[in-house]
């Protein structure tokens, strides 16, 4: 079953989408040579608390911790830990809250110091993947034109789709339906109404699509261990043009 949000309902999404916008900004200014994936997490634990949310993993379906930190070849769902991020990776940072009874989920990839010329790419495709998915979240669209769009433009520049996990709505669940997967055919899919809260978010892996579950059953890494982005936002399905909740500008504001 499909919710519908009242603009009341919108507005307690907005203001959680920007909460977590805020998080992930504050996690990116910390992201450094050095720094370890727990310290990141306990960062946007306390900014989550201090904006008075609740973050949205941690427990989530027993989730361990307030992000998702996955590094280089981990798609997502990987554990903060004691690792050192070091110059030339990328790590994923995904995040959530609990707000007013509603939930915020958005990620960001950010590269660690100087990353190599093709890992830029994968970074910049993935994310410009995200905004032709959002393009098609439009009223009387269904998400096979979102997935089409993400996978016509990361394939195209030799990058992958991964098939196992796909977008989804938000309310007051992190996860409601409809599935909004990264790849399929255009006119296919769930319809697409006014007032469908969705989480739009690309999984692009540098190689091969294939992954696996690692054995602490959380992370998936990509099978031929090559590098993979994410990027996550929510946005609610309007006629003639979506209204996007999440926004990198506080993060990329602080790029110099
Ligand atoms: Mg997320
Ligand atoms: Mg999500």
């Amino acid at each position: 079953m499909i919710r519908l949000k009242s603009e009341e309902e919108i507005g307690l999404l907005k203001e959680n989408a920007l909460m977590v916008s805020k998080t992930l900004a504050e996690v990116g200014r910390h992201i450094e040579p050095g720094i370890t994936t727990k310290e990141l997490d306990v960062i946007a634990e306390k900014y989550i608390r201090s904006l008075g949310a609740v973050p949205g993993f941690l427990g989530y379906d027993g989730f361990p911790a307030t992000l998702c930190l996955s590094v280089n070849d981990v798609v997502v769902h990987g554990f903060p830990s004691a690792y050192k991020l070091k110059e030339g990776d990328i790590v994923s940072v995904d995040c959530g809250t609990v707000y007013g009874g509603f939930y915020g989920d958005s990620a960001y990839t950010f590269p660690v110091g100087k990353v190599d010329a093709r890992t830029q790419q994968l970074l910049d495709a993935t994310r410009q993947s995200l905004e032709k998915g959002i393009e098609q979240a439009v009223a009387g669209n269904r998400t096979g034109d979102i997935g089409e769009a993400v996978q016509s433009y990361c394939e195209a520049l030799g990058f992958s789709v991964v098939r196992e996990m796909v977008g989804h709505g938000i309310g007051r669940d992190m996860h409601e339906s409809p599935e909004v997967p990264n790849y399929g055919r255009r006119g296919h899919g769930v319809k697409l109404h006014e007032g469908m809260v969705i989480c739009i978010e690309p999984m692009i892996n540098a190689g091969r699509k294939e992954v696996y579950l690692d054995e602490n059953g959380w992370a998936v890494h990509t099978a031929d261990g090559a590098k993979s982005a994410h990027f996550e936002k929510t946005v609610v399905v309007r006629h003639g043009k979506a209204e996007v909740l999440t926004t990198f500008e506080f993060i990329e504001k602080d790029k110099r």
